[in-house]
C-alpha cells in the first residue's frame, strides 16, 4: 500500500511513502542535496542506482543525503538501504 503525501517544503508535489509520514519531502525539493561526488568506491557503487529508485523512495534520498554530508553511514543504515534497493529492484522487474 502507497499514499501519496504533500511535500511539506513546495506544498505543490506528492510524494509516494509506504507509510503515512507527517514529513514528506518531494524528489524536487531535495535534488540539489543529492548532488555531490562520493569517492568511497563501495559507496559509489552501492548509491548508483536508477535515479527513479531515489524519486520513488524518500527513504533513499535521505540516506543519500546523509552521507553526502557526513561522509559516513551506520552499518544499520548502510544494511536498510541496501534491502530497500532489492525491494525495489524486485518490484520493477514484476511489473
Ligand atoms: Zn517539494
Amino acid at each position: 500500500m502507497n499514499y501519496k503525501i504533500k511535500c511539506i517544503r513546495c506544498k505543490k508535489n506528492y510524494q509516494l511513502v509506504v507509510k503515512p509520514t507527517r514529513y514528506v519531502t518531494c524528489y524536487e525539493c531535495q535534488k540539489s542535496e543529492l548532488v555531490g561526488e562520493i569517492t568511497d568506491v563501495e559507496m559509489k557503487k552501492m548509491f548508483d542506482i536508477p535515479e527513479q529508485f531515489y524519486k520513488d523512495n524518500m527513504f533513499l534520498r535521505d540516506i543519500k543525503i546523509k552521507y553526502l554530508m557526513y561522509k559516513n553511514l551506520s552499518e544499520k543504515q548502510v544494511a536498510a538501504f541496501i534491502k530497500a534497493v532489492e525491494k525495489m529492484k524486485k518490484a520493477s522487474e514484476e511489473k
